[in-house]
């Protein structure tokens, strides 16, 4: 069994606070929230990192942002912006080696990064 925490939530072994699922990604709220609205977009297969991207699976990109502009107009984000992060390695900010999106809403987000 996959020790891939992202993986766990994925299929369902352990509790999070699942916001949306279909056959290939599963959106939900992140653990500790940086912003009102703060959830995460992940395929469920396990894909380490946006460098793992390739022509075999970029489709999934174009997917991954469908249901996050979707889920972004249901919490009604889509009028004053939002914001998508994706942190790739350690000098990235990286933590959880599972692709994820971040999605930040709800508030005025400041640039740039630290
Ligand atoms: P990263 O730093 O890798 O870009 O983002 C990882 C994110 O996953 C962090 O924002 C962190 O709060 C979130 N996270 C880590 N573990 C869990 C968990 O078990 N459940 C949820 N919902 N979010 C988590
Ligand atoms: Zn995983």
């Amino acid at each position: 069994m996959s020790e891939c925490i992202f993986c766990k939530i994925a299929h369902g072994e352990i509790p999070s606070d699942i916001i949306y699922e279909d056959d290939k990604v599963v959106a939900f709220n992140d653990i500790e929230p940086q912003s009102p609205v703060h959830f995460l977009v992940i395929p469920k297969e396990h894909i380490p990192s946006i460098k793992n991207i390739d022509e075999d699976n970029a489709s999934l990109i174009g997917h991954i942002t469908m249901v996050i502009n979707s889920i972004a107009k249901e919490k009604g984000l889509d009028k004053d912006g939002y914001r998508i992060v994706n942190n790739c390695g350690e000098h990235g900010g990286q933590t959880v080696e599972h692709l994820h999106f971040h999605v930040l809403g709800g508030r005025y987000l400041s640039w740039p990064p630290g």
